[in-house]
């Protein structure tokens, strides 16, 4: 189900196919979030013509509503939310522990645990058999198992299943973490033996990779999962508690990887800044899910081609009141191809209009996808290393050489 066109030849990174039920997925790729059934404030229609060919929708979220009865009455999320190209669905491990645990991601980023309603359901025990917790929806009792979580997926029908996991949080001990690692992998285990039985035809399973910030642990789990007979390997858990960490953790894994399962594809869970994208490519990630474009979209903050300012304009600064600019001059997105000033998305952001989210978020998956179509086609041309550092020296996604032509 995996193809490597181009590998490179400075670094690990390489272009590929995935081959799966509903469609082609060029690689390396971004996988905008779809949490529940939907990439927030856009049509399918809208994603596939920024270029996108994989989303990626939560499982949790879908299991406590509409519930996988309702979404397979319509022939799984395909048909529910009418995108027909592929989905990944995760196994629901990272929400359920994200209750007990904080939110991993918060933690990358030095966050403390946020308060918001999906943060109020709770963890009630993890057990060898799977997790009971509270649901955010209705506060009933509800349980998730290896299986469980396998049979959910395959109601959604989602083109590419993950196993279910603990997502070992940053401030584990090292004992903890040792001792999860290997529950992780008895689930893993579990997941697989379920869906060789019951898992519906042409979905693919992808384990996961745990191991926390522990070098051994990481190496043990990577090579766990890639002697196992998962069709492609997911990168999750904790990475660490800055960006260098994060790359060290990730390398391990990759490192790995490369030796033990060349030819299986590889998902980095959760990690979707613009230059930890570019990182995450020369180590041999193939695809990359994360809120960031999306989410920032919804507060206003555009993704631009500036690094000293994390890639990023906040539109609702009072400094844009009268910029007749557009978000990114020569951005062929709807928001600033049609000639939107920043002064108009200021005063709709600052009225609270619901336009002005779903044309921030357009440009940002816009300037995302043309981001990793420059990446593709610097590898492809041998000229990762060129392309990568204009990128990172602030150069327009869409107009380095590779792809400006
Ligand atoms: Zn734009």
């Amino acid at each position: 189900m995996f193809t490597v066109r181009t590998r490179s030849s400075g670094s690990p990174a390489r272009t590929g196919t995935l081959r799966l039920t509903h469609g082609d997925v060029r690689t390396p790729a971004f996988v905008p979030l779809a949490t529940k059934g939907v990439v927030k404030t856009l049509e399918p229609h809208e994603v596939a013509g920024l270029g996108y060919e994989l989303i990626f929708a939560n499982t949790f979220h879908l299991l406590l509503a509409p519930g996988p009865e309702l979404v397979a009455r319509f022939g799984g999320l395909h048909g529910l939310m009418r995108w027909d190209r592929p989905i990944v669905t995760d196994s629901g491990g990272f929400q359920v522990f994200s209750m007990g645990h904080g939110n991993v991601a918060d933690e990358v980023k030095g966050r403390g645990q946020r308060a918001g309603r999906e943060r109020e359901g709770a963890i009630l025990a993890i057990e060898e058999e799977g997790v009971r917790f509270r649901s955010y929806v209705d506060g009933r009792e509800r349980f998730l198992s290896p299986e469980g979580s396998m049979e959910v997926q395959a109601a959604l029908g989602s083109d590419i299943a993950l196993v279910f996991d603990e997502c070992t949080p940053f401030h584990a001990t090292r004992e903890y973490t040792a001792r999860s690692t290997e529950r992780t992998h008895r689930w893993l285990r579990r997941c697989l033996s379920w869906h060789a039985r019951h898992g519906p035809e042409g979905q693919v399973v992808y384990g996961i990779v745990q191991g926390g910030v522990e070098q051994d642990l990481r190496r043990e789990s990577a090579q766990t999962v890639a002697a196992s007979a998962c069709d492609g390997i997911a990168i999750g858990g904790s990475l660490g508690a800055d960006k260098a960490q994060m790359r060290e953790v990730v390398a391990w894994a990759t490192t790995e990887l490369d030796r033990r399962a060349p030819a299986r594809p590889r998902h980095l869970l959760g990690i979707g800044e613009v230059d930890d994208l570019i990182a995450g490519v020369e180590l041999g990630i193939d695809t990359f899910d994360c809120a960031m474009p999306t989410r920032l979209g919804r507060h206003g903050v555009a993704l631009v081609p500036d690094p000293l300012a994390r890639w990023r304009v906040d539109l609702t600064k009072a400094s844009w009141r009268n910029s007749v600019d557009p978000i990114l001059d020569g951005c062929p997105c709807p928001a600033c191809a049609h000639g939107y000033s920043r002064a108009y998305l200021h005063h709709l952001l600052r009225a609270g209009e619901l336009t002005a989210l779903r044309l921030v978020t357009l440009h940002n998956l816009g300037f995302v996808a043309r981001l990793m179509e420059d990446l593709r086609a610097g590898i492809d041309a041998g000229r990762l290393e060129e392309v990568a550092s204009a990128l990172r020296a602030g150069g327009a996604p869409g107009a380095t050489s590779c792809t400006a032509g």
